[in-house]
This record gives C-alpha cells, structure tokens and sequence, in this order.
C-alpha cells in the first residue's frame, strides 16, 4: 500500500496571507520550506497529495482552480513527482493530514476544550 501524506493548500503550501479572496486567485507566495519538506517526503518513497477544498465538485469554478493550482505550483517550482504527485479534494488514506485548521483529536473531553476556546475567542 502506498503510504501517503495528505497536504492542505492554502495556509500550508500557499501562504493565503489575506485569506480567501472572491476571485479565487492565488495571489501569494509559498510558505517557506514547504518546498523542502514535500521534496524530502517523495525522495523517501512516500506519495504527497495535495488535498484542497478549492476542487470541492459543488463550486462551479472547480475546474479552472485546478488549472490555477497546478500553475500556480509550476510557477512556484513544484514539480509533480518531485515535490507532489496529485491535487484532489478527494480524502485519501493517509499517514497524516497537514492543514492549518486541523484539530488534533486524541479524545471528545480535549477537543471540547479546543472548539470552546475557538468559538468564543473567534479569530477563525
Ligand atoms: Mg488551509
């Protein structure tokens, strides 16, 4: 079995500094070292996957964010089979998931604790 690691887009590999913007465009830079770290993840044989909410079949523009993402990597220097080797929306198997709004659950009790703190002191 392929042992893949899933990566989230924006905020991890596009640095999103002004959040979603009504074009869609992805207007920024990388996020130093995400480069490196995907590098160093394929060179040792794991699969990268590069998982977004942007190809979400439900927004009409889904297709044409592909083409933005797939430039915009090519653009950033991100090779397909050196740095990634595909751009879904679809959850694989994974190792590990890699995203900027992820919440690490280990039990209900804990991650209570952390929605609580992040619906009421907001910043989300
Ligand atoms: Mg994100």
């Amino acid at each position: 079995m392929e042992k893949t690691f899933a990566i989230d887009f924006d905020g991890v590999i596009h640095a999103y500094s002004r959040g979603w913007q009504a074009s869609g465009d992805i207007y920024d830079k990388p996020i130093p070292g995400a480069r490196e770290a995907m590098a160093n993840l394929v060179s040792q044989g794991f699969q990268v996957a590069i998982l977004t909410a942007r190809l979400n079949p439900k927004f009409d523009d889904a297709p044409e964010q592909k083409k933005k993402i797939i430039t915009w990597l090519a653009e950033n220097e991100f090779a397909e089979g050196v740095h990634y080797h595909e751009v879904t929306n679809n959850k694989p198997s994974a190792i590990a998931y890699i995203d900027d709004r992820a919440v690490r659950f280990t039990n209900w009790d804990q991650t209570n604790e952390v929605l609580h703190d992040l619906v009421n002191k907001g910043g989300y």
